[in-house]
């Protein structure tokens, strides 16, 4: 069911309470590392303040112990950040806790067109257990909910939750951020344009075994690469050397392929491998067809499949992309996945939706220097692949409908 977005309310000398997700990357000064989070924020926090609201935002950070206050955990930097990005237009201020006399006193600080962010959610322990009272005093202190934080979406939190389910009879809407996300990965997937690929990498076969089974019947062929291609290979009883490989998972895989032959889909598996004795043997590096040697892991697809994947995957229409092909943290291991991301690009030049999900896949395509040659990068990794899985969430289902 379509939600309504920040758009469709009015937000004039309202109190407006935000959920965001602000949980960006610190060094050990407790420097900001990368402000992406907050940057990607701005559109829904810039409409409401533009409109006249009184805007309060709140955030998790790492992973405190939920005991109180740790200043290496401190939103501050980050309210501090905002403030910068906003420029002179709007104040932005900070309260030291996110609920209670302090969180109130800052929420009575503020004017219309100013932000307020509360102390981390999580130095409460009430925000992860979903809390009913922590979720009452957080609801208490505002008239119109807005979830823009699709990082934490799939999280039964206080604060994506039992905040919304408190505020009942008053607005509960979702923020830009959200909206594109869920347009991207749920509506673009399910009423996808054939050819419709999905490429499947990473690690564990386990991580991604829901994605598997969901995108076999919604998309035409899975190209499956990263480590998890050992275990498929090995299913069908290739050799192959050192490479991870989940022996648990060996027969599901095997199950899979079969199940994809049997729906009509094709899975591709890499046909030849970039190996090396270890992560660290550069020299040792070399290009290994079936079966790997036995001193020999696989840490990339090999060239020839490099090459077949980047032409078969520039005539999609539809693209999703979870999981990178190799160690792509460690060149030349990232070459298959440049390729096949140049592939992606292709098509998305010529028309194809493509969508890459958050967490290392992301990072690749950053590091590639090539994020605005896809249609939609998504924010959040965990996510962004249970919506892959076909799985619907509370703090969504929670949002008023259009
Ligand atoms: P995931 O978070 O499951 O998407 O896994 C991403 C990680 O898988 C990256 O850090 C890659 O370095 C790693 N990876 C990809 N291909 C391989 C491989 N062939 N062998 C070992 N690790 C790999």
């Amino acid at each position: 069911m379509p939600k309504q977005s920040v758009k469709d309310i009015s937000h004039k000398d309202r109190t407006v309470l935000m959920r965001v997700d602000f949980n960006v990357p610190l060094d050990a000064d407790g420097r900001i590392i990368d402000d992406r989070r907050i940057r990607m924020a701005i559109p829904t926090i810039e409409h409401v303040l533009k409109e006249g609201g009184r805007l309060v935002l709140m955030s998790h950070l790492g992973r405190p112990a939920g005991t109180g206050p740790e200043a290496a955990f401190s939103l501050k930097p980050v309210a501090e950040r905002l403030d910068d990005l906003l420029g002179k237009h709007h104040g932005v201020r900070f309260a030291t806790d996110c609920v209670g006399a302090l969180a109130r006193d800052g929420v009575n600080s503020i004017e219309p067109g100013d932000a307020l962010v509360l102390e981390n959610l999580r130095f409460h322990a009430g925000e992860k257990k979903n809390d009913p009272e922590f979720a009452a005093s957080l609801a208490e202190l505002a008239d119109v909910y807005v979830n823009d934080a699709f990082g934490t979406a799939h999280r039964d939190h206080a604060s994506m939750v039992g905040v919304p389910e408190h505020m009942s009879g008053k607005p509960h809407v979702a923020g830009l951020l959200l909206m594109k996300e869920l347009e991207y990965l749920s509506s673009a997937i399910t009423e996808a344009k054939a050819p419709f690929y999905a490429v499947l990498g990473g690690a564990k076969v386990s991580d991604k075994l829901g994605a598997i089974r969901y995108l076999l019947d919604k998309v035409d062929v899975i190209l499956v690469g990263g480590a998890m291609a050992y275990t498929f290979l090995s299913s069908q009883g290739h050799v192959i050397g050192k490479s991870l490989v989940e022996e648990d998972m060996i027969e599901i895989a095997g199950q899979l392929l079969q199940a994809a032959q049997d729906k009509g889909k094709k899975i591709l598996l890499p046909e030849d491998h970039q190996c090396s004795t270890s992560l660290d043997d550069l020299e040792g590096v070399r290009n290994c067809e079936l079966g790997i040697p036995p001193d020999c892991m696989g840490l990339d697809i090999g060239p020839e499949t490099a090459r077949a994947w980047k032409e078969e995957i520039s005539k999609a229409k539809t693209v999703v992309w979870n999981g990178p092909l190799g160690v792509f943290e460690k060149p030349p291991f990232d070459r298959g996945s440049r390729a096949v991301a140049e592939g992606i690009a292709d098509a998305t030049k010529h028309h194809a939706v493509s969508i890459v999900g958050g967490g290392e896949t992301a990072a690749a395509i950053e590091s590639f220097d090539m994020a605005k040659r896809f249609s939609h990068i998504s924010t959040g990794g965990g996510a962004s692949l249970k919506m892959l899985e076909g799985v619907s969430f509370r703090s969504v289902e929670l949002l008023d409908e259009a």
